[in-house]
């Protein structure tokens, strides 16, 4: 069978993570070289194992995704080792602390928009500039659904994460009449694993009036909220990632996609 992705070549920040690997993997197995960024060379090293299955060609880099002359070096080399960008999955993230913003740390703050934001900036930055030299290329962005609705206890990453969607549409409009598409996506409540459990048990930490103090039954009430009713697998990410990368959303431009079971 022909792989519809034979001889492209992606550039995933996060690769270390668990959205990052599913959909490093994903695009490996749909036949892509992949170069896998994130900040821990061993974490990197240990996630690279898995690709020798797909017979493409597997980098690591490591890079600080806030450090902008970093990012720069990082995609010069994933260019010169692996071949010409034509996807970017811009998916490094930190979900920071968990308080009601009267109480939010300040050097949290800075730390979330740093990375979520900025960071995606400059990713994007360096690796569009060379999208547009070669007139093609496709971007997706990791935003979150607390970037299209504003969650409490979450100032820093509910506004980054709306930053992300903003630089999506601005970015959409920006690389358009150089061929370049550039969407989002926006996962919503995701697990069984340690985001999940990190986060209903800060929630419940903060003792709002939005969950319980209790992180087992913030977990009831937060599934409660889906129509859907279940929490969403990080399998059901990449599916929808290779469709806005690929030629089958050739139309589709400026959108951030909720993954949110409704
Ligand atoms: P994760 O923590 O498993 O992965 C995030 C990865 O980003 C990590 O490997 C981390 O090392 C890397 N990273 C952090 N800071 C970095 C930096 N400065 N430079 C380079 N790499 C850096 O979490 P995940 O769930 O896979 O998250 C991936 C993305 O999805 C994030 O943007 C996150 O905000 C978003 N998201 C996750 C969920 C969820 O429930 N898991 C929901 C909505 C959105």
């Amino acid at each position: 069978d022909t792989k519809r992705f034979a001889g492209k070549t992606a550039l995933v920040t996060g690769a270390a993570g668990n959205i990052g690997l599913a959909v490093a993997r994903r695009l490996a197995k749909e036949g892509s070289h992949v170069v896998l960024l994130d900040l821990d060379q061993a974490k990197l090293d240990d996630v690279a194992k898995g690709f020798a299955e797909h017979g493409v060609k597997v980098k690591t880099v490591v890079c600080d995704v806030t450090n902008y002359a970093s990012v720069e070096e990082a995609v010069e080399y994933a260019e010169k080792t692996v071949g010409p960008i034509d996807f970017l999955f811009n998916n490094a993230g930190y979900q920071g602390a968990f308080a009601p913003v009267q109480d939010y740390p300040v050097e949290d703050f800075q730390r979330v928009v740093n990375i979520d934001l900025v960071g995606a900036f400059h990713v994007l930055r360096a690796v569009s500039r060379r999208m547009v030299e070669r007139r093609s290329g496709s971007i997706v962005n990791t935003a979150s659904m607390a970037g299209l609705q504003g969650p409490p206890n979450m100032a820093a990453y509910g506004s980054s994460k709306f930053g992300v969607v903003g630089l999506t549409q601005v970015a959409s409009k920006d690389l358009a009449p150089h061929n370049i598409r550039v969407n989002g996506i926006a996962p919503a409540l995701m697990g069984p694993g340690f985001m999940w459990d990190r986060q209903t048990e800060l929630q419940a930490a903060t003792n709002t009036q939005y969950f319980s103090t209790d992180p087992e039954k913030v977990k009831v009430e937060m599934v409660a909220g889906v129509p859907m009713r279940r929490l969403g697998d990080i399998e059901e990410i990449p599916g929808t990632v290779a469709f806005l990368l690929s030629e089958d959303s050739s139309y589709i431009t400026g959108v951030t996609l909720p993954i949110s079971g409704g």
